[in-house]
């Protein structure tokens, strides 16, 4: 397990708890607007082990109320069950994203009751996901078995997608709609411009686009909402 990066405090990433994050290297996705560019390989570099965050996560126990576990695509590190049995001894509650592209691992972890919220991305249509996941020949019916799987297997979930200018059109939502139909919440996060992103040039939609996405999706999952948006 490479842990690749470590944040001893967020309001964030796990909502409405205060939590820390693990960020864990690899992935096996190339998304063009990725902001964790610097994870995604074997070059990665480890920034901690995992004994030294569970010292401090011991020390912080009484502080936080959960962990994210975030990436990289955590469901690629073999070490991924121990690291979540080991903060659930210290009595919190695991979060997990994942891009749902190993559903047996996100199985797995459920049967045990390891997980308390899974976040799953959805990163477009099923027509144009290899272009925007950057990987061209995606077997689309992986995420499929993700999206079933997460919707019916009782832990509290979310499905989330970021919205980026050039990747993503109407057509592409009102698609997600129909995959995802009968899902209970379901984010459209904006893109946000940085030049250390795999592929620099996007940008992101105007408020107005986002509310128009977001009105495609809701007649398919109970609940939708913008995230990092002002209404
Ligand atoms: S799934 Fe995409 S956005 Fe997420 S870590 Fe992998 S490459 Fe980056």
């Amino acid at each position: 397990m490479k842990i690749c990066g470590f944040q001893k405090t967020t309001l964030l990433d796990y909502p409405g708890h205060v939590a820390a994050t693990i960020f864990l290297g690899l992935c096996n996705f190339r998304c063009p607007f990725c902001h964790n560019a610097e994870l995604l390989t074997e070059d990665a570099e480890e920034q901690c082990t995992m004994d030294e965050v569970l010292d401090v996560l011991k020390r912080r126990a009484s502080l936080l109320e959960g962990v994210c576990i975030t990436g990289g695509e955590p469901t690629l590190s073999p070490d991924l069950e121990i690291l979540i049995r080991r903060i659930r001894e210290l009595g919190l509650l695991v979060k997990l994203d994942t891009n749902g592209y190993r559903p047996d691992v996100v199985k797995r972890l459920c049967s045990e009751g390891l997980l308390d919220y899974i976040a799953m991305d959805i990163k477009s249509s099923p027509e144009n996901y290899g272009m925007v996941a950057g990987v061209p020949n995606i077997n689309t019916d992986t995420i499929s078995e993700s999206i079933s799987f997460v919707r019916s297997c009782g832990v509290p979930y979310e499905f989330r997608t970021t919205a980026v200018k050039g990747l993503h059109t109407e057509e592409d939502f009102e698609a997600i709609g129909r995959w995802l139909q009968g899902a209970e919440r379901y984010f459209i996060q904006n893109y946000v411009e940085s030049d250390r992103v795999l592929f620099p040039g996007f940008s992101g939609f105007r408020r107005e686009e986002l509310l128009a996405f977001a009105d495609i999706v809701r007649p398919y999952v109970g609940e939708v909402c913008l995230r990092g948006v002002d209404y």
